[in-house]
C-alpha cells in the first residue's frame, strides 16, 4: 500500500469497529519570541456508521453538523472546528489542548443529549448555511440516539475484536 502523508490514510479502515471515538492527531506547538508559549492541538476521529458498509445521507450528516458545532461550544471553549468526513462516516473534532478520549468521550456525549433534544437546526437559513434545504432534523437525532446507544467502553475501543 502506497503511504501517505495523512494520519486517517494510515488507518485500516477494513480493522476498525464503528461507532468509535480516536485520537487522529496531536501535535505540540512551540513559539518562541519574547514570551515563549507552548500549546497542543488535538485531533479526533468521531465515526458514527461502518467505513464503506453504512453512510450518513447528505442531510443528516449536514444536519448533524450544525447541531454538533453549535452545541458542543456550550461545553468547551476550545473547539475549533467539527467537520465532517467526505466518506460520510463521520466527523473530525479540533480541540485546543491534550485532550483525551475519556475527555472527548464526555464532551460528544453530553453534546449529543443536546442533540436529541433539538426543536431545530441552528443556521438552517440561506444567509448562514452553504445549503440550507439539505438538512434533516429527525435523521440526525436517530443517528445522535444510535451513537448514544453504546457503552463507553465499546466507543472507545476502534479496533475490531474477531
Ligand atoms: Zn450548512
Amino acid at each position: 500500500m502506497k503511504t501517505y502523508k495523512v494520519e486517517s490514510f494510515q488507518l485500516d479502515h477494513t480493522q476498525v469497529e464503528a461507532p468509535y471515538i480516536r485520537v487522529a492527531d496531536q501535535k505540540h506547538f512551540v513559539q518562541e519570541g519574547e514570551v515563549r508559549s507552548e500549546f497542543v492541538v488535538s485531533k479526533f476521529d468521531i465515526r458514527f456508521t461502518q467505513p464503506n458498509v453504512e453512510f450518513l445521507a447528505t442531510a443528516t450528516i449536514h444536519s448533524l453538523e450544525h447541531l454538533l458545532a453549535e452545541n458542543i461550544r456550550t461545553y468547551s471553549d476550545h473547539v475549533i472546528d467539527v467537520s465532517p468526513m467526505g466518506c460520510r462516516t463521520g466527523f473530525y473534532v479540533i480541540l485546543q489542548g491534550a485532550y483525551t478520549v475519556e475527555e472527548v468521550y464526555e464532551l460528544l456525549t453530553t453534546t449529543l443529549r443536546d442533540v436529541v433534544e433539538a426543536k431545530e437546526v441552528p443556521a438552517c437559513n440561506e444567509v448562514q448555511c452553504g445549503n440550507y434545504r439539505d438538512h434533516d432534523l429527525e435523521a440526525a437525532k436517530k443517528e445522535a440516539i444510535r451513537f448514544l446507544s453504546h457503552s463507553k467502553e465499546f466507543l472507545q475501543t476502534f479496533i475490531r475484536i474477531t
